[in-house]
């Protein structure tokens, strides 16, 4: 594999455990007791049709027709999920945060896998190029700065979390993640 690739998956991984391990903190009291759960099997598709996906999570095939990587405690794909599973948060989770910084926060930090892919080939995502030898012509210079500004915000992030306060830069590093803005 091409050694940028590589070292971008490397550094793509890492941040999405952190994303994953935060999230699913923030998310899980209420997702576990939903009766409307919003993963879709053509949501799940993505991680298989996207190469780079595939190349973090392995998978060639849906779990089920029906219900995707969908299991009864959750998501089934450990890792390389399709970014919009992280982005999107139904209104019951906007509902719950305690005020507008704490909405900002969370919506950040959802946003943080699409924008560590975001202009990898042109505008393209980086999860949205089918075409596997394509993966080779992305512009890593790019996705590394879209990882060190993810990096940087998700530091801030965790600060707000444990400590309930923001750093002075805090909402000029915030401010440049940009959100993809899938529908789902
Ligand atoms: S994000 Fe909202 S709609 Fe989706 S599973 Fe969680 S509580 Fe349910
Ligand atoms: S979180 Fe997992 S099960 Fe839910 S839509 Fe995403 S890939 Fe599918």
């Amino acid at each position: 594999m091409n050694p940028e690739l590589n070292q971008f998956i490397e550094r793509y991984t890492e941040l999405e455990r952190e994303v994953q391990q935060l999230v699913t903190g923030l998310c899980n009291s209420l997702c576990s007791q939903c009766t409307q759960i919003c993963c879709r099997a053509d949501i799940c598709e993505e991680a298989i049709q996207s190469p780079f996906l595939r190349l973090i999570n392995k998978r060639t095939d849906l779990d089920s027709d029906a219900y995707g990587f969908l299991t009864p405690t959750g998501c089934g794909i450990d890792i390389g999920r399709p970014t919009v599973c992280y982005e999107y948060f139904c209104y019951d989770h906007l509902y719950h945060q305690l005020d507008e910084t704490h909405e900002k926060v969370m919506k950040v930090l959802g946003a943080l896998p699409a924008h560590a892919t975001h202009n990898a080939l042109g505008d393209a995502p980086l999860s949205e190029i089918l075409q596997e030898e394509k993966l080779e012509q992305v512009d890593f210079q790019t996705l590394e700065k879209n990882l060190d500004e993810c990096f940087q915000a998700l530091e801030i992030i965790k600060t707000f979390y444990d400590e309930e306060t923001l750093s002075d830069n805090a909402d000029r590093v915030l401010d440049r993640i940009t959100f993809s803005e899938e529908d789902i």
